[in-house]
């Protein structure tokens, strides 16, 4: 494995730390307002991002983005992170960045021109609808309730779906539900195992058959479109909704996620190097008991164990990037960075934080609004004990081979 960074990458991460510390943080308190315009402030960063020439590090060159790999984009997002809003100046913020990954791989000729290239140049937002309210798809997506239905000329989907990021003002929504097709078998009390064939249908966002029913008010704020619950009733879309194949949507949320699971740890990551910044910055001018607060070995221990977290969270971010340049699968890689890092990103916000002090806590710096949007990331993109129940299954299953083939050879060689 090799992370090393080619000089070229060095000079475009310093480019992008450059173009966050001048263009972005200075505007973060807009965003603080109550009644932010985050579009407005979104639309406004990305021109500024783009006049720059960081714009879609994700994307590649023939949708107007920088064409890297995903070590460099790896790198360029974490500096990015170093501001909330760095992701979304750069095109690169959730849930949109995960949509293009999708588009880019599933969408036909005619959804790409219809919903990625609009998305890929910022003229639009999206949003991914999968979860449910109980008893439907949460954790588990088998629990999925949502239907497609083939009616003459397309389908017409059922769905109540909610915490949909991005919703409101989001151009269209992949739709994620189970379709329900002429030769599916009913379940029955005589066929009780539950049959989902899940589908994902873009839906645009002025279909008259779909509600945003209300925005949920939740611990973070600085989503643009908020965290939503919708409606889908006899919604209507043509054949040509359908993205990829019927059947298909597992394998393409799949798809999603995993990516979308590492570009979120290395957008967190640079919030909380920022966060461990900050405190650094208070506590070597801040003196007490006659010595600045660095100068206390209490304070020296919870600087350096933020330092240790986020080198080992890095290395794993790093590690996993480079696994997909070489198209490996990195389905364990993403779980075990999506555990460490978002557990990390917590605890470091929540370190300086009280590093900081009264003055931590407060709004005059951004570690009160980093603790308040960091938190949800333990629980989004699948929460950390499913996370953790997952990696177990494997290691365990990976295990049983491994003293398998051992046997046999035992076996073959006796
Ligand atoms: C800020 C935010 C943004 C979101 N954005 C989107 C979005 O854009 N689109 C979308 O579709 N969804 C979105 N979600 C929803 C998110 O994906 C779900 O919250 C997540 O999948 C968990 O589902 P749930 O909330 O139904 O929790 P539940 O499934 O009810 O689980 C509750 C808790 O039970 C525990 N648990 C569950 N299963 C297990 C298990 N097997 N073993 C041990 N413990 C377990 C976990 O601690 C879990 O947190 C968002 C959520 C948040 C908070």
């Amino acid at each position: 494995m090799d992370f090393a960074t080619s000089n070229e990458t060095q000079t475009l991460k310093e480019r992008v730390r450059a173009f966050i510390d001048r263009q972005v943080i200075p505007r973060e308190v807009e965003a603080q307002q109550p009644a932010a315009d985050l579009d407005a402030l979104r639309q406004s960063l990305q021109a500024a991002a783009k006049q720059a020439g960081l714009f879609g590090p994700q994307l590649p060159t023939s949708h107007g983005g920088l064409g890297l790999s995903w070590l460099e984009v790896a790198e360029v997002l974490m500096e990015a992170g170093r501001s909330l809003l760095g992701p979304q100046a750069l095109n690169a913020a959730a849930p949109d960045e995960g949509n293009m990954h999708l588009l880019a791989h599933a969408a036909s000729k005619a959804q790409a021109a219809k919903y990625l290239l609009p998305l890929a140049s910022g003229q639009t937002r999206s949003a991914f609808a999968m979860t449910e309210p109980a008893p439907g798809a949460g954790s588990d997506p088998s629990l999925l309730q949502a239907t497609a239905r083939q009616v003459a000329g397309g389908w017409s989907l059922n769905a109540h779906k909610w915490f949909i990021t991005g919703a409101m003002g989001a151009a269209f929504f992949m739709v994620l539900t189970d379709t329900i097709t002429e030769t599916a078998i009913e379940i029955t009390t005589t066929n009780p195992k539950r049959r989902v064939n899940p589908t994902i249908f873009l839906v645009d966002a002025d279909n008259p058959g779909l509600e945003i029913v209300r925005e949920i008010k939740t611990l973070d704020h600085l989503a643009p479109g908020g965290h939503c619950e919708l409606t889908l009733r006899n919604c209507f879309v043509p054949v040509e909704a359908v993205l990829g194949r019927v059947g298909q949507g597992f394998e393409l949320a799949q798809y999603r996620l995993g990516p979308a699971r590492l570009t979120h740890c290395m957008r967190w990551f640079g919030v909380a190097k920022r966060a461990l910044e900050i405190a650094m910055h208070y506590v070597g001018t801040r003196v007490s008991f006659g010595k600045t607060l660095a100068e206390h070995q209490a304070v020296q221990l919870m600087l350096a164990t933020s330092e240790i977290e986020l080198h080992a969270a890095r290395l794993m971010i790093l590690e996993a990037a480079w696994k997909l340049d070489q198209g490996q699968d990195i389905r364990t890689e993403a779980s075990i960075c999506k555990v460490f890092v978002s557990e990390t990103v917590f605890t470091v916000v929540d370190r300086a934080l009280q590093l900081c002090g009264s003055l931590g806590v407060s709004e005059d710096v951004m570690l009160s609004t980093f603790f308040r949007e960091a938190r949800p990331f333990r629980i989004y993109d699948g929460p950390n004990e499913v996370h953790r129940v997952t990696i177990a299954r494997r290691m365990m299953k990976a295990f049983a081979e491994a003293a398998a083939s051992t046997a046999n050879a035992t076996e073959a060689n006796a």
